[in-house]
């Protein structure tokens, strides 16, 4: 089916042509006409199969229809993300959805000034995309108004339900009006935040679940090996060399580990980019755009960009380090393989990684791919390498040879 044969307002089927939106996708076929209808929705698909549009078509198309018949505007949808980052490029595509309608979408999350903020929201909007922290702030300081929200969207849902989360979302839910619809939608769940997640819809709530066996998205290939801790950087600067055209993103444990990984970078005249939690609002909106211009194509980054973040070109995501949380694995290798494209991702799995490791597979309910290789061909990458500036630890253990080597041959002479 087309999305020329929807019965959707004629503006929104131009604006998805506009996008290069032909067909729906699996999860879009499945959400649009119950969430058209008002059904409550618990969905999970894979990443990178369109879910923003799936629900950001059928809230568009109902807000626009109401505004033909005349309704003024008021903030109608509330649809909350746990980064910054996600919050503008869900805006972004409910902008694209909604270009020359009178549906208005204002975006707030913390870290920058409010007033800018609160200036676009005094304009009025219909739909507010945003982060816990700030919508907060701002009920409280009385500039959103809550009181005619009639949806209620968590996108990342599993993660907005755990536990950093749940306490604002519980905050926010006891401040809505009783009759709304609630959606929910990610590309992971466990039990736990399955019933939880049901205890917050009506009971008639409708769930979607695509492919539930594999929750890796079927364009992405991974594999993992094992390296020892101190050899990663040699695998990930072999991995960046035999791929010279391809946009690699790297995922590493801390915030100092991205650092020192990047300098390693430098040293062998391989640019990057970091991305963390501690940089400020500003460097981390530059240093995405950047990637995404493609000024860079390395980023290494924390857990903080493995959720959502649609860069349709990476080519290759690279799990330096294993995740903290198993089912941030999927979302990792998730970055990649988008839409209709493929991506290819490995793991560098260290000795004390393997019980993570096998935390991840059953999350993933198999084994991963182990890439196998021989002691010469692990010794070809770390040969491979034209990193010459050596660690002390290395250095110390050289001198500790030499001085073998020494005391042999003095042992020998007498
Ligand atoms: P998810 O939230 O499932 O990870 P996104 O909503 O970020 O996925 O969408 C992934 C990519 O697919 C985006 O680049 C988006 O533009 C593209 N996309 C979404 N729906 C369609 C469609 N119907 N046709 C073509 N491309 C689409
Ligand atoms: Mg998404």
């Amino acid at each position: 089916m087309k999305f020329t044969e929807y019965h959707f307002s004629d503006e929104i089927k131009n604006n998805l042509n506009r996008m290069g939106f032909k067909k729906p996708t699996d999860i879009q076929y499945k959400s649009i006409y119950p969430i058209l209808r008002g059904e409550d929705l618990l969905a999970i698909a894979q990443t990178g199969t369109g879910k923003t549009a799936a629900f950001g078509i059928p809230i568009v198309n109902r807000l626009h229809e109401r505004h033909k018949k005349g309704e003024t505007k008021f903030l109608r949808t509330i649809i909350m993300v746990p980064t910054r980052e996600l919050a503008i490029q869900l805006t972004k595509v409910f902008n694209d959805l909604s270009a020359k309608t009178k549906v208005k979408t204002v975006c707030i999350f913390g870290g920058v000034d409010q007033d800018p903020q609160i200036k676009r929201l005094l304009k009025g909007a219909d739909i507010l995309i945003a982060t816990p922290g700030r919508t907060f702030d701002l009920v409280h300081q009385g500039y959103v108004k809550l009181k005619k929200i009639d949806t209620l969207v968590l996108d990342e849902a599993d993660h907005m339900l755990d536990l950093g989360f749940i306490d604002d979302i519980r905050d926010l839910i006891k401040l809505l009006p009783e009759h709304r619809q609630t959606l929910f939608f990610s590309a992971t769940i466990n039990k736990e935040i399955k019933k939880l997640a049901y205890s917050l819809v009506k009971k008639n709530a409708i769930r979607i679940q695509i492919s539930p066996k594999d929750p890796v998205s079927k364009n992405v290939e991974h594999s993992m090996c094992h390296v020892k801790m101190e050899d990663k950087r040699f695998f990930l600067e072999r991995v960046i060399k035999e791929n010279p055209e391809k946009k690699v993103l790297v995922f590493v444990r801390t915030r100092v580990r991205a650092e020192r990984v990047s300098k390693a970078m430098d040293r062998l005249n391989i640019e990057s980019i970091t991305i963390h939690g501690e940089k400020d609002q500003k460097d981390r909106f530059d240093v995405l755009n950047a990637f995404r211009k493609g000024f860079f194509k390395v980023l290494i980054a924390t857990d903080v960009t493995a959720r959502g973040i649609d860069i349709p070109d990476v080519e290759f995501v690279v799990n330096y380090d294993l995740p903290d949380v198993a089912e941030n694995y999927v979302h990792r290798v998730g970055r990649t393989g988008r839409g209709r494209r493929k991506g290819k991702a490995i793991s560098f799995v260290s000795k004390n990684e393997k019980p993570m490791l096998k935390e991840i597979e059953d999350f993933l309910g198999k084994e991963i791919t182990t890439i196998k290789m021989e002691k010469w061909e692990y010794q070809e990458t770390i040969d491979f390498s034209e990193d010459t500036h050596l660690s002390i630890k290395e250095l110390m253990g050289q001198i500790q040879e030499i001085d073998k080597k020494i005391k042999k041959k003095k042992g020998k002479r007498k």
